[in-house]
């Protein structure tokens, strides 16, 4: 038997215990004639203790092992002289007997603690080292406890897990594919699953009734800290269901997420339609553990010769409250924020409410006090507040804006981290339109229904129907999203014709769907929420990749096993692809 006990257990009432232990070396030090070790494994740290008065030989021998050395140590649990509060171990530690070393270990490139020393490049090639650090493992242990926990929600409630192919068939819409060639088929290519999606409304024309998978979805984009070309979604499908239905299962999934993982009972989420999204925080994802919404003045603010706010679409802003001691510093620190490429808003105009109920402005040539008192209004703006104001086309205003109202709740400390807001967004528009290729593209996917009141504006105004589709949304942050599916064959095929397939396409492209609710396709919905953000957000950090075992780094490249790579003139001539 390699060891009686790990190294995360021993407490004050195991004193008196012979045990052994196994583990890496984490640290090895030296007091007079003492050496002591610090022996790591996933559970936790215990002290070794070596005496050089009472065993000489065997202190000598602990003095030679190293950092990340596989050690095994058999000895008496003794409570420590010093104890150490911040870990469970720490009243204890154990009088070695008997040492062996399993294995030995070259100098780690970084320190395997909690604070490391390593760089992001020295850690991503050594992952495994990393993934030994703590805050790592315990990472990779709340993705565990969350999958499992999600499993148990789901099996509970009737669904079933049910794996989907990942060798599929590319199609046309949604990101772009990886592809696989295939060397029977010299020429032809399957393609990586985006997502389960059409495989997963089969399955309900099958009869399923409640499917889900914690399905793996690849996806060639550009990378981001949020993104990464493969990801886990939590993906699942219903039949028989409205919205509400869905609403109320996965409402009761990440309730019982936060009660089980956090110990935190949440309220019932809140709502809101897309269009009040745009309108009063400026982006599909709202933040709203804090208020500070925006407001549209631009029918106030016409007519005065500020030719910028004449010119402008919209013309809106918010409300910073207690912000208007901010200094010209600072407000030119602001303008430049959002002068930023990625902010892209061309100038910044700010009110300024002082306490002594008087104003200061930006734009105080073009505007007297009435006007700026009547805009303090439609913004509910008290003495001491700042207005922040943006004009221009309606859709960036907005999106800029939003990143304004962000930024400032960050440099006012606005934002609680131990407070979760969760919020269902619904009533997608149906369609975008994109000016570079001219045609209509599925905001969510083409298979999502139109709502069912808008159903024949899809015939006469496509651009105004809402959908069947939902996102939720959390602290700002896209959980997931779904929708209830089109399950009859005439309002696909329109879809298809308004996405611009002439027929022949989509039946190439989607018709084993098409014939499939030929055969009695039940009505459903569904939505996938992602599992790797969903980590995330528990664990309080912007970053995916720190809840993913092995992840790909910015460039999308696994620099550790060296993918991806080039392979060899004969490989590349079996599968029927020549480079020269
Ligand atoms: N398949 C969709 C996605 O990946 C989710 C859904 O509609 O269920 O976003």
């Amino acid at each position: 038997m390699y060891r009686t006990h790990n190294c995360g257990e021993l407490t004050i009432s195991d004193i008196g215990k012979r045990v052994t232990l196994c583990g890496w070396v984490q640290k090895n030090r030296t007091l007079g004639g003492m050496s002591f070790i610090d022996l790591r494994d996933r559970y936790g740290i215990t002290q070794l203790a070596f005496n050089m008065d009472t065993n000489e030989a065997l202190c000598s021998q602990a003095r030679t092992i190293q950092r990340e050395y596989v050690i095994q140590a058999t000895g008496q649990v003794i409570e420590r002289s010093s104890k150490n509060s911040k870990i469970p171990t720490g009243a204890i530690e154990i009088e070695v007997e008997e040492l062996k070393v399993l294995n030995k270990s070259a100098v780690p490139p970084f320190t395997i603690e909690d604070e490391t020393d390593g760089g992001d490049e020295l850690r991503m090639r050594y992952r495994y080292l990393d993934l030994r650090r703590k805050p790592l493992m315990q990472n990779m242990l709340l993705r565990h406890q969350l999958a499992m926990a999600t499993r148990n929600y789901l099996s509970d409630g009737g669904f079933i897990e049910v794996e989907t192919p990942f060798l599929i068939k590319s199609t046309p819409e949604g990101a772009r594919d990886f592809v696989v060639p295939s060397r029977m088929h010299k020429g032809e290519f399957y393609a990586l699953p985006q997502s389960p999606q059409t495989f997963k409304q089969l399955l309900m024309v099958a009869g399923f009734d409640k499917y889900f998978q914690i399905a793996r979805c690849f996806r060639d984009e550009d990378l981001r800290a949020d993104r990464q070309p493969e990801f886990s979604q939590i993906d699942c499908e219903m039949s028989f269901v409205e919205q509400e239905d869905i609403f109320n299962t996965f409402e009761g999934l990440v309730k019982q997420l936060f009660k089980k993982i956090k110990g935190i009972s949440l309220p019932d989420f809140s709502r809101m339609t897309y269009n009040d999204a745009m309108k009063y925080y400026g982006c599909d994802k709202p933040d709203t553990r804090f208020g500070m919404p925006l407001v549209e003045i631009q029918h106030m603010v016409h007519g005065k010769g500020f030719k910028v706010f004449d010119e402008a679409e919209l013309v809106a802003g918010i409300c910073v409250r207690g912000a208007a001691h901010y200094s010209r510093k600072q407000l030119d620190a602001l303008t430049d924020f959002v002068k930023r490429p990625q902010v892209g808003a061309k100038g910044l105009v700010y009110v300024k409410f002082n306490e002594d109920d008087t104003f200061k402005s930006s734009v105080d040539k073009f505007f007297d006090e009435v006007s700026l008192r009547s805009w303090a209004d439609a913004f509910d703006a008290q003495a001491g507040d700042l207005m922040l104001i943006l004009a221009g086309a309606k859709t960036s205003t907005r999106s800029a804006l939003s990143a304004l109202r962000l930024e400032m709740a960050a440099q006012l400390n606005l934002i609680d981290k131990n407070v979760f807001k969760p919020l269902w967004v619904t009533d997608f528009p149906l369609l975008e339109w994109d000016e570079d290729t001219q045609r209509y593209y599925a905001m969510h996917h083409p298979f999502t229904a139109p709502k069912t009141q808008d159903l024949q504006l899809l015939y006469s105004k496509p651009e105004e129907v809402r959908a069947n589709a939902y996102d939720l949304v959390i602290n700002g942050i896209e959980i997931g999203g779904g929708s209830i599916r089109i399950f009859n064959r005439e309002v696909q095929s329109k879809m298809f014709e308004v996405l611009g397939f002439i027929e022949e396409e989509a039946h190439k492209q989607f018709g084993f769907l098409m014939n499939a609710f030929e055969y009695g396709a039940p009505p459903h919905g569904g939505i996938a929420l992602g599992l790797d953000r969903l980590c995330a957000v528990f664990g309080g950090t912007d970053s995916i990749r720190d809840y993913i075992a092995f992840p790909k780094n910015n460039a999308g490249k696994d620099t550790m096993i060296d993918a991806p790579a080039s392979l060899t003139q004969e490989q590349l001539k079996e599968i029927g692809i020549d480079i020269k």
